[in-house]
């Protein structure tokens, strides 16, 4: 209960900053892609804390995930939606319901759905997508756990270097998804998906103690 009451949280914390950066992500995917992406992550999101609630904390944390990522896949529309709600979904079967959840075995769940993400989008390193930020925050969190830090010292740890690869992503070529057309004038400006990762994380990250 405890567990998805702070997922449930989580997911607003993600909702307010996206909220409060939609104009910025929307102009930020106009430069090569739709423009979509502010509106699609705040739609997204709100039916994602909508279901979360809805599953409620009682039915526990892998519940409120998947009922989480579920609503946010079909109500976002667009590419990121799909691969939101598909890879918290697998956070949600990843982490399963316990009293406590280990450090690694959240390591582990983190990983999984960054795998989902990349099985399902088909995308690789370099293809300035999502994935540029998820893969090497995903990596820094393992590394931090591993070396004995706590999750949320190393939650924060594994934001710093999103924030840092999202921006890093402005020197690459979009070779996925609908940026790709217009794929040169993307270069200069970070990915808004790799973006708004950050800016979640980022988020979530000052919020867990
Ligand atoms: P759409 O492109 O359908 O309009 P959004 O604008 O909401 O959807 O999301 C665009 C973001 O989605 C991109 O910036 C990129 O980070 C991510 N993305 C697109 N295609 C893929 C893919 N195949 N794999 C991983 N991420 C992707
Ligand atoms: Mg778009
Ligand atoms: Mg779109």
């Amino acid at each position: 209960v405890a567990a998805a009451e702070t997922a449930i949280h989580l997911l607003r914390v993600a909702h307010d900053v996206v909220g409060a950066h939609e104009a910025e992500l929307g102009a930020l995917d106009a430069i090569a892609g739709d423009g979509d992406h502010g509106v699609g992550m705040v739609r997204g999101l709100d039916a994602a804390v909508t279901a979360a609630e809805r599953s409620g904390a009682a039915a526990g944390l892998s519940a409120a995930l998947t009922a989480a990522g579920e609503g946010w896949a079909e109500r976002a529309g667009g590419a990121s939606g799909a691969l939101w709600g598909a890879a918290l979904a697998q956070l949600g079967t990843s982490l399963g319901d316990h009293d406590q959840y280990p450090p690694a075995l959240v390591a582990d769940a983190v990983d999984a759905a960054v795998e989902r993400i990349r099985a399902l989008g088909g995308a690789e390193a370099g293809d300035k997508t999502m994935l540029d930020a998820m893969a090497p925050f995903a990596a820094s969190l393992r590394q931090g756990i591993a070396a004995g830090e706590p999750v949320a010292g190393a939650l924060r740890a594994a934001a710093a270097t999103a924030t840092g690869a999202a921006e890093a992503t402005a020197a690459l070529v979009p070779r996925r998804g609908r940026a790709r057309p217009l794929a040169e004038r993307s270069v200069g400006h970070a990915d808004p998906g790799a973006t708004s990762f950050a800016m979640i994380v980022d988020a979530v990250a000052a919020r867990v103690e």
